[in-house]
């Protein structure tokens, strides 16, 4: 099964989602992820704890109608949504029917997510695509706009093939 993580990681860079995902894990010591756990534990003093979805996915706070995720730019919003769907669709596949709540505290911005007929079916073309990606080759290194701020950018700028 696909984990949370890597739907996301799969909308910024499918490089980056197979890295990841054969255990090359440089992501964890990267500065921008404990900036995220600080601002998470800011903004989520007064909610309910984290939620673990089959430990596919751990969600930030859930609450009657919404799952709700807080994020520290909009700079991958549609990255952000992706997400934020696979986790309305874990849950509906557990009986569990929510909508979405992504935050961006810094930007004072909210965006409701519905994981409606349409969303469904781009979700499932991207985990099918996913799954393709990590069962095939390791992507070629193409420079984005996003390497500058992505953990893996010493490994992939060194060339190196995994
Ligand atoms: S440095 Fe760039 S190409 Fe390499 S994994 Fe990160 S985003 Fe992808």
């Amino acid at each position: 099964m696909v984990r949370g993580i890597e739907v996301h990681y799969y909308a910024v860079c499918p490089r980056k989602l197979w890295l990841f995902h054969k255990g090359i894990g440089f992501e964890q010591e990267h500065d921008r992820v404990l900036e995220g756990a600080l601002l998470h534990e800011e903004a989520y003093q007064r909610l309910d704890k984290e939620l673990s979805i089959d430990e596919l996915a751990v969600v930030d706070a859930v609450d009657d109608e919404f799952v709700r995720e807080v994020k520290l730019t909009s700079k991958m919003e549609k990255a952000d949504q992706l997400q934020m769907l696979y986790y309305l669709y874990l849950l509906k596949q557990r009986g569990i029917e929510k909508k979405g709540l992504l935050s961006y505290p810094t930007e004072k911005k909210t965006e409701q997510i519905i994981l409606d007929a349409s969303a469904e079916k781009r979700l499932l073309t991207a985990l099918g695509e996913i799954n393709d990606i990590i069962a095939g080759k390791v992507p070629s290194y193409r420079k984005l706009p996003y390497c500058s701020k992505c953990a893996y950018r010493d490994f992939c700028e060194a060339g190196e093939e995994a």
